[in-house]
């Protein structure tokens, strides 16, 4: 242990300074002349450049994480270790040098995906911008809201017309039993801005249906559907193929589930249809009657937000076209071709909407 002024003047003669904070919280303030090495990657044994034989004093934010450090190091061979009593909130009532970061609270917060080649500060900007529709704030909208939430994803259209019921809470993870009887947009809401204050919430709680559904795709860079209605998503599919925006669709039951991506900017993209020709179909018994086990939709709900996330960041390959289908007893998941269906409506629309976007010239 050494007190904050002789680590300083060590420091002066050469002594490293590190500081084993994790990257945000360096960030925003630490001692000069500090380099960041986390505990994190100490602990996950990324081996620091460290001279073995020279005086290291160790920062973090008050102690015991630099006694942790130095243990580490020790055990590794490393004899000169000093621990700045009191961290760098001793360091700094000591008046030594610190290096302030002005406005670090973004880049902190979202620091780990940012790193990511896919994402980077563009990527997370392109984020900040987008506009997600979301229907249904249950299974697999829980998991979709609270994961585009914490990304940074702008806004969020969440239509729900339900209430917050008892039997919902097994798998409907963004309500707690405080919640009950709330409106399930209602209760989102708490938990979305206690999680993302940023976030631009628009909540809808009604069900979206052929009177509405052309104002809720309004401005959507793309759509998710979490509802538990096969009309809902017919409906959401031909709505989406109207206004040219893509649809992230899911299904579960019991312990299965299947995913795929709409995209009608895409000629060879089918649509819902195409997977399910006949709208007339007996509709197959629902949660209520099935059961489904909570983590399930939990699992395609998050699937739901990765494509969301590569779509909008334009990153990696999407499920346009596919369909993953998991039965998550087993288990197994298999993804299996989905062509659009030549004869099916959305194959004229996509025509259409070509003929539309074409130059006069092209078309002539
Ligand atoms: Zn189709």
């Amino acid at each position: 242990m050494i007190a904050p002024q002789e680590a300083s003047s060590l420091h002066a003669k050469g002594a490293r300074l590190i500081d084993v904070r994790e990257r945000h919280e360096y960030g925003q303030a630490h001692a000069a002349g500090a380099e960041c090495v986390p505990l994190s990657d100490l602990a996950r044994g990324l081996k620091p450049c460290l001279p073995m034989d020279e005086p290291i004093l160790i920062l973090c934010a008050t102690g015991p994480r630099a006694c942790r450090a130095a243990e580490w190091l020790a055990a590794r061979g490393h004899r000169e270790l000093y621990v700045v009593a009191g961290g760098t909130a001793a360091w700094v009532a000591a008046g030594l040098p610190v290096v302030q970061e002005p406005d670090q609270g973004a880049s902190a917060r979202y620091a780990r995906q940012i790193v990511l080649p896919e994402v980077g500060i563009e990527g997370q900007q392109r984020l900040q911008r987008a506009r997600v529709g979301l229907v249904g704030a249950g299974g697999l909208g829980s998991p979709v809201a609270l994961y585009l939430a914490a990304a940074g994803v702008g806004m969020i259209r969440l239509a729900d017309p339900d209430r917050v019921e008892l039997s919902n809470l097994h798998r409907q993870i963004l309500h707690g039993e405080d919640a009950l009887g709330l409106a399930k947009t209602e209760s989102a809401a708490l938990r979305l801005q206690a999680l993302a204050p940023e976030l631009a919430l628009e909540t809808w709680p009604q069900v979206v249906d052929g009177r509405n559904v052309e104002a809720f795709i309004a401005g959507c860079d793309l759509v998710i559907d979490g509802s538990d209605r096969i009309a809902t998503r017919y409906l959401l599919s031909d709505a989406c193929f109207a206004a040219g925006v893509p649809l992230i669709h899911a299904a579960v039951e019991g312990f299965r589930g299947m995913i795929t991506v709409f995209d009608p900017r895409r000629a060879d993209s089918p649509c819902y249809r195409c997977l399910f020709p006949d709208e007339q179909a007996p509709e197959p018994r629902s949660c209520v009657e099935r059961g489904v086990l909570g983590p399930v939709p939990g699992v395609f709900g998050c699937l739901q937000a990765v494509e969301a996330l590569k779509l909008l960041l334009g990153a990696g390959e999407t499920l346009i076209g596919r369909l993953l289908i998991a039965d998550l007893l087993a288990p197994s998941f298999r993804i299996l071709s989905l062509p659009r269906d030549p004869v099916c409506s959305c194959a004229h629309a996509a025509g259409r909407r070509a003929d539309r976007s074409a130059p006069a010239e092209a078309r002539a």
